[in-house]
């Protein structure tokens, strides 16, 4: 049997973010494109440091100030600058293009915990009757227990995911 040698891992599939304040429809979009992306509306720059060193976050940023903070401005938490005024599925190809990300299994949009499949009798009474109907596939949040299914809604974003993926090189 072959030693094993050198990292294991493969670091692309641990690397989860942490995105500014103005950054909240991106953290959403990232979780649609398969990424764990931690996102609070009032959180100070210092704390988003400390939130992306504690979990090892990649820091995402439209803020230049964030920038000229020692440790981001050495490269010591690996960041990247989002310039601003770009569409939030520009944004994602920003990141996408930049840090080679791969699309892969949705996550909850809500919180970017991982969906897991749930059977349709087990969450009967917190689906939509006229859901229901027409559709047999559920998924869970395993963090925050959000139930989501394929629907008209999801359509929509999977379209843009789908530009997202011809737009961004692979
Ligand atoms: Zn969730």
């Amino acid at each position: 049997m072959m030693p094993c040698v050198g990292q294991d891992k493969e670091p692309d599939r641990e690397i989860r973010f942490a995105c500014d304040a103005m950054l909240g429809g991106l953290a959403r979009w990232l979780r649609a494109w398969g990424y764990d992306a931690a996102w609070r509306r009032d959180i100070s720059d210092w704390e988003l440091i400390r939130l992306a060193q504690r979990e090892r976050r990649v820091l995402l940023s439209s803020d230049q100030g964030i920038f000229r903070i020692g440790w981001v401005r050495d490269g010591d938490l690996p960041a990247l600058w989002i310039p601003q005024g770009m569409s939030r599925q520009g944004q994602l190809e920003y990141v996408c293009r930049h840090l080679h990300l791969p699309r892969r299994e949705p996550r909850c949009m809500r919180c970017g915990g991982a969906l897991v499949p749930v059977r349709k009798e087990e969450v009967w009474e917190r689906i939509p009757p006229k859901t229901r109907l027409w559709l047999d596939a559920y998924y869970q949040c395993q963090r925050c227990g959000q139930l989501f299914w394929e629907g008209t809604h999801w359509q929509r974003i999977e379209r843009t995911l789908q530009h997202v993926a011809e737009s961004v090189p692979r």
